[in-house]
């Protein structure tokens, strides 16, 4: 058994071990300090390609990768999986439920989970897709509706498990949209026996006048035509009153259907509010042009969490190539302050972005050029396997791709349920880390 030396040397605690928190945890790594990363899952997801494990197309552990395995050559990086309830700013530790971590630097890159605007109980009806329960969730009632239609005598079910809603027409929004659409046209055409899976309606709504508001116009437009293409009933500024068992209620119309895909909102962490300094509408801790925060320059908050307008006045979209710049860039400013130096303030440089809407189908914008179709699909692709962590998940969906475009099979269509011991214990369980993620 390894025995823990006290060290003097400045510690570091990290809070996620998302792109933010990992990419923060790569900058320091065999550097002359101390660093513990703390995540409540033991994992770190890239959420890009989330929607393709909620359709069937990958398996959880294709986008995923145990953290301690990321970092194993770093030799002064310890990763805990714990879920941190509390920050003490002025004693500066970092509570989960079963320690304190006390820090010399902290950085929180927690991130983000969806908004229902006030009505969280929409939550059960339409949830969100942000970790791989979620994704699982969403994959048992897209295949789950398709077994419904198959065996009901109900008409009006059959119509209502055939028809998907997805609310929110941003890049998961559309990116759910073209894939339903893909399952339902081409995946499962011959495997039922009773429903044709092509005449399965997928509507997308968005109570703005336009899918990808954060693309140009022409892209929005160049999406929303391949949507279409797709047979994807695209309804834009259609704003959604109540969702319930049933559908979704807009102002002119109920929808019935049994599968509602939440797409619509975020809220930064709840971590972001306990620091007691200002936040956005998003509840995202407004930073200082080196991402500290105000009165305590040994706090970084990077990520979905942070919201930095220093740079164009308005904060920064809330996307991966943001939050692993910031992360960079921390561990710099950090290594930097120790030395007794101070890096010159944060500046994303912004490459471009990209969202796919199905097979040949995409939207590309590089600033100098724009365009949608085949070619930004093949750019979607490859920057998205360059980014996967870990040569095995990459060359494993290299060959997912490679075979679901030739056969379009999609090989994790499994339907199961999280553990449910057919006796429940007496007695609670004794207190300890969650560790649902
Ligand atoms: C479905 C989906 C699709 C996306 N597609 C794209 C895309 O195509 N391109 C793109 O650029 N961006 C995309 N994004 C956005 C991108 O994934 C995020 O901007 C990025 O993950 C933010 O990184 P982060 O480190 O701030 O947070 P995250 O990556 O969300 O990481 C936060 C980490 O903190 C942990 N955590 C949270 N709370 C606690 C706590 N209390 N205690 C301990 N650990 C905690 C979480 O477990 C998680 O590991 C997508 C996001 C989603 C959800």
């Amino acid at each position: 058994m390894k025995t823990a030396i006290a060290s003097s040397r400045p510690k570091v605690v990290i809070v996620g071990g998302g792109f933010g928190g990992l990419y923060a945890a790569k900058a320091l790594a065999n550097q002359a300090l101390d660093v513990t990363l703390i995540d409540r899952t033991n994992h770190h997801l890239f959420q890009p390609l989330l929607y393709q494990v909620a359709t069937a197309g990958l398996s959880p552990g294709d986008v995923a990768q145990p953290i301690r395995h990321i970092l194993r050559s770093a030799q002064n990086i310890k990763v805990i999986m714990g879920t941190v309830g509390k920050i003490d700013v002025e004693a500066r530790t970092v509570i989960t439920h079963i320690r304190e971590h006390p820090y010399d630097y902290l950085v929180v890159a927690a991130g983000a989970r969806h908004s229902y605007f006030g009505n969280d109980d929409w939550e059960a009806f339409a949830p969100g897709l942000k970790n791989i329960p979620d994704a699982l969730e969403l994959r048992r009632r897209i295949l789950n509706a398709f077994e419904i239609a198959e065996t009901t005598t109900d008409e009006e079910l059959r119509k209502a498990a055939l028809t998907f809603v997805i609310i929110g027409g941003g890049p998961t929004g559309v990116e759910m949209a073209g894939a339903i659409s893909e399952l339902a046209r081409r995946t499962l055409v011959d495997d039922f026996r009773e429903i044709r899976t092509k005449q399965a309606k997928v509507i997308l709504l968005d109570a703005a006048p336009r899918v990808l508001p954060v693309f140009t116009e022409d892209l929005s437009r160049s999406a929303q035509k391949q949507l279409e293409q797709m047979d994807v009933d695209v309804r834009v500024a259609k704003k959604v009153l109540t969702v319930n068992a049933d559908g979704v209620q807009l102002e002119d119309e109920f929808i019935k259907t049994r599968t509602i895909i939440w797409a619509a909102g975020n809220a930064a962490s709840p971590l972001g509010k306990q620091l007691g300094v200002e936040t956005d509408r998003q509840g995202r801790v407004v930073v200082t042009q080196d991402l500290s925060i105000p009165g305590h320059p040994e706090i970084f908050i990077i990520g979905d969490l942070a919201s930095y307008s220093h740079q164009t006045g308005k904060p920064l979209a809330g996307v991966a190539s943001v939050a692993m710049q910031m992360g960079t860039y921390t561990g710099k400013a950090i290594l930097a302050r120790i030395g007794g130096n101070q890096l010159a303030p944060f500046k994303y440089l912004d490459r471009g972005s990209m969202a796919t809407i199905g097979r040949h189908r995409a939207v590309a914008d590089f600033h100098i050029i724009r365009f949608g179709g085949f070619f930004a699909w093949l750019g979607w692709l490859w920057v998205h396997l360059i980014f996967l962590v870990g040569l095995r998940n990459q060359i494993q969906v290299f060959f997912q791709w490679v075979w679901a475009y030739f056969t379009y099979a999609r090989g994790a269509r499994l339907i199961y349920r999280n553990f449910q011991p057919s006796v429940p214990p007496k007695k609670p369980r004794i207190p300890s880390e969650d560790l649902t993620g």
